[in-house]
């Protein structure tokens, strides 16, 4: 493997994790001490996508890779390094290719109709808070399908912090949340927000979901690619880059709303 090959491949919590390095998770990074001695600020490592596992701490201006990152923490060689972070080899970039067999007992409650949806969308689209001890107790759990349909993950919101939460299984970036009832020749709705775009499917529109991550990845901008008439409905901040990206992947009618 080249190196970029080994950036794209590394799973950045596992490797954080099996460095000792201390984290906090935070959307499509991870905040840790910066590794310069003398800095006591946060570098951030990104998590998905471009720039994938190169970090930059933004006070004392260091920058790097998980590569270089291994190498001086645990002061070995460039091979030593790669050939550590083959254990660090993400396990979840493959798309799931069989039917999940887990089904939560799910339960509407006060949060979900705070973001204004109703309990028959829940049903239908199974979401809600699961009953018992799993993974995703405390957060909003959503049924995930493929392109196909077939269910393949189960993807919660935590209700306290608002924070995603999911199995080491499921690669939110090769998917889009409920593009598999999508009429291509109509106008799509895409959103950052999983609530937001359960609303809107709700309120009528056709509406798809990248599951929170700041941009879109190679698989998602390919779905998109299908669609003839997209309209973005997203943040301020999220405006500019997700245009360029469209504009870069020559995408088909879209605009802002
Ligand atoms: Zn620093």
């Amino acid at each position: 493997m080249n190196y970029k090959e080994t950036l794209k491949s590394i799973d950045t919590e596992k490797a954080l994790g099996l460095i000792g390095i201390e984290f906090e998770s935070q959307g499509a990074y991870a905040k840790f001490a910066c590794p310069q001695p003398n800095c006591d600020c946060k570098a951030a490592i990104k998590e998905y996508g471009d720039k994938k596992n190169l970090y930059y701490c933004p006070k004392c201006k260091s920058s790097g890779h998980i590569i270089s990152l291994v190498m001086k923490i645990k002061d070995i060689d460039w091979d030593a390094a790669n050939e550590f972070l083959l254990k660090a080899r993400s396990n979840h970039a493959k798309r799931i290719t069989e039917e999940l067999n887990i089904n939560y007992e799910l339960f509407y409650n006060d949060f979900i109709k705070s973001k204004g949806i109703e309990e028959e969308m829940c049903k239908l689209l199974e979401i809600g808070v699961p009953k018992g001890k799993t993974m995703l107790a405390g957060s909003v759990a959503f049924a995930v399908r493929d392109t196909k349909g077939m269910k393949v993950a189960y993807y919660g919101i935590k209700m306290k912090d608002g924070k995603a939460v999911f199995h080491n299984s499921f690669n939110p970036e090769l998917y889009l949340y409920n593009f598999c009832n999508i009429d291509f020749s109509e106008p799509v709705h895409f959103t950052t927000d999983m609530f937001r775009c359960v609303y809107n499917i709700e309120s009528g529109r056709q509406c798809v979901c990248n599951f929170g991550l700041p941009y879109l990845s190679d698989t998602q901008l390919e779905l998109l690619h299908q669609v003839e008439h997209i309209v973005l409905l997203v943040d301020e901040p999220l405006v500019k880059p997700l245009a360029i990206q469209m504009a870069e992947n020559k995408m088909n009618y879209f605009r802002f709303e």
